[in-house]
C-alpha cells in the first residue's frame, strides 16, 4: 500500500539518498536501520514530503539546491509532488527526530494541537487511547512540554502523532537518547499501537536491537543506499547486520 521506488535526494552535489526503494504493506511495521548520516532523516522527510518544504525554504533563502527524484505511492497513487500537508490529510504522519514537542505548551495542549486533522469525537477517543497506551502522561497533562523527561517527551511526541489519525506513522529515531529500559518499553508500545489500531508504521533507528523484535520487515541504509533488506528473522541471522547493528 505504501511504496517508494528509486528515491534519489541530492543536497547540492552530495548524494544523500541513492536509489532507495522500499515497501510497507498495510499494518506492517518496517524498520530502517543505519548509522549516523546514513540518510534516515532524509528518507523520512522524503516519504512525508517535508523535503519539499525544506527545498522551498532553501530556494527562497538562496541556499543549497535540493534535487529529488523517484516515486512514492500511497494506495496506488503517486504522491511524490504532494505537499506534506496533503500527505498528512491522506494519513501519512511524521513523528520527527528529537521529538520537537512545543516546550511552552502543556502536555494536553501539545496533544490537542496534534488533533487538528481529527473530528472532535476522533480527538476525544484518541486522547483516551493515548492515555491508555502511555499511562504516565495522564498524571502530567498540565505540565509544560519543556519540563518532561526524555521518555515522557517521546511518549508525547508519539501521542501527538496518533492524534493526527495516521494510516502510516513515520517514526524518526524514537529511541534516541533514552535508557535501555525506556527503549524496550517504547518499542513494546509501538507494537501495541500497530496491533490495536491497525496502522502501518515505518521506524528509523540507529540501534536495531530494541526495534528488531517488533518489525515485520527491515532495510539497512548505508551511505544513502538500501544495502540489505529482509524479514525480521533473516536480518537477525545475517552476521554482518548482527555485528554492525545489534552490537553482538
Ligand atoms: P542522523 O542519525 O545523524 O540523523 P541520518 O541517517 O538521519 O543521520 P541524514 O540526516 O538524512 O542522516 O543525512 C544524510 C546525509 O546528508 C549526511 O551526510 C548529512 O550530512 C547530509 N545532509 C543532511 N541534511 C543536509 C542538508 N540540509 N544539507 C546538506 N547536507 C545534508
Amino acid at each position: 500500500m505504501f511504496e517508494a521506488e528509486g528515491l534519489m535526494v541530492f543536497y547540492e552535489n552530495m548524494l544523500a539518498l541513492n536509489n532507495v526503494s522500499l515497501k510497507c504493506e498495510e499494518t506492517q511495521i518496517v524498520g530502517i536501520f543505519g548509522a549516523n548520516s546514513a540518510g534516515k532523516s532524509t528518507l523520512m522527510y522524503t516519504l512525508s514530503g517535508i523535503i519539499l518544504d525544506i527545498r522551498k525554504k532553501e530556494e527562497m533563502a538562496g541556499g543549497e539546491r535540493i534535487t529529488i527524484r523517484g516515486r512514492v505511492q500511497f494506495n496506488g497513487r503517486d504522491i511524490i509532488s504532494d505537499k506534506p500537508s496533503s500527505r498528512a490529510r491522506a494519513g501519512i504522519i511524521l513523528c520527527p527526530e528529537r521529538r520537537r514537542i512545543f516546550p511552552e505548551s502543556t502536555v494536553l495542549e501539545n496533544l490537542r494541537i496534534g488533533g487538528y486533522l481529527a473530528t472532535s469525537s476522533q480527538a476525544r477517543e484518541t486522547l483516551d487511547y493515548v492515555m491508555t497506551i502511555f499511562p504516565p502522561l495522564k498524571r502530567i497533562l498540565k505540565r509544560l512540554g519543556g519540563f518532561l523527561s526524555g521518555g515522557e517527551q517521546q511518549m508525547l511526541a508519539i501521542g501527538r502523532a496518533l492524534m493526527a489519525q495516521p494510516k502510516l506513522l513515520l517514526l524518526d529515531e524514537p529511541l534516541l537518547g533514552l535508557s535501555p529500559a525506556i527503549q524496550y518499553l517504547l518499542a513494546k508500545s509501538i507494537k501495541e499501537i500497530r496491533d490495536q489500531r491497525g496502522m502501518s508504521i515505518i521506524v528509523a533507528e540507529q540501534y536495531a536491537r530494541p526495534i528488531i523484535p517488533i518489525i515485520d520487515y527491515g532495510y539497512i541504509l548505508e551511505n544513502g543506499a538500501a544495502v540489505v533488506d529482509g524479514g525480521r528473522q533473516e536480518l537477525m541471522d545475517n552476521p554482518d547486520v548482527k555485528s554492525a547493528y545489534f552490537g553482538t
